[in-house]
């Protein structure tokens, strides 16, 4: 079996999915014997990206992550702003600064959602911004509308926003990109810059 190593991996969508509320990943792999053996890898590691307030985890959780070689990153998914109280963004703050969460998002543009919210999106994405610290991987999400695909998605928008929050081009090191091509899962690229 093939060895693999996700690095954008909702942990936690897939377990609501399957009706498992565990992190366990062989109780998870184990849910989905029914798939294609073919299609099976080994997860040698993985970063778990947590951005659905509903779900986010306690540091005994991420621990247990850890343990298993799942890193963590903790963000808002930009499909969430209009929702996004004061007391989000202070529980965002507080598990940044945990040691063990590796870094922010994913946090970013959606235009998916109605125009009405890409404003406040934009809003919630500089807020999270001014959360990033040195140590943390940025992790960026960016998708257009669907009928306008890659040439639609906000990237420009995204870019000035991340340049006007973030100081310093060096802070953009780490930053793990997703933009999204279509509605297809498998043609996501995932870019670093
Ligand atoms: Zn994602």
């Amino acid at each position: 079996m093939k060895g693999a190593f996700d690095s954008h991996f909702h942990i936690d969508r897939l377990g609501r999915e399957l009706r498992l509320a565990t992190y366990n990943l062989r109780e998870l792999q184990g849910s989905a014997q029914s798939m294609d053996q073919s299609n099976c890898v080994h997860l040698c590691g993985a970063v778990a990206n947590f951005c659905d307030p509903i779900t986010y985890p306690s540091l005994e959780d991420v621990n247990f992550l850890k343990s298993q070689g799942i890193v963590t990153t903790v963000g808002l998914h930009p499909r969430h702003a209009t929702g996004v109280r004061p007391a989000t963004v202070d529980k965002l703050q507080e598990m940044l600064q945990w040691p063990e969460v590796v870094g922010l998002g994913e946090i970013g543009l959606d235009h998916t959602a109605p125009m009405e919210e890409w404003a406040v999106q934009r809003d919630v994405l500089a807020t999270a911004l001014g959360l990033l610290g040195p140590r943390h991987v940025l992790v960026l999400h960016c998708r257009g509308r669907h009928e306008a695909r890659v040439f639609g998605a906000p990237r420009i928008p995204l870019l000035s926003v991340c340049g006007s929050c973030v100081k310093g081009a060096e802070d953009f090191r780490k930053c793990s990109l997703w933009i999204y091509q279509s509605r297809r899962k498998e043609e996501v690229y995932h870019g670093t810059c």
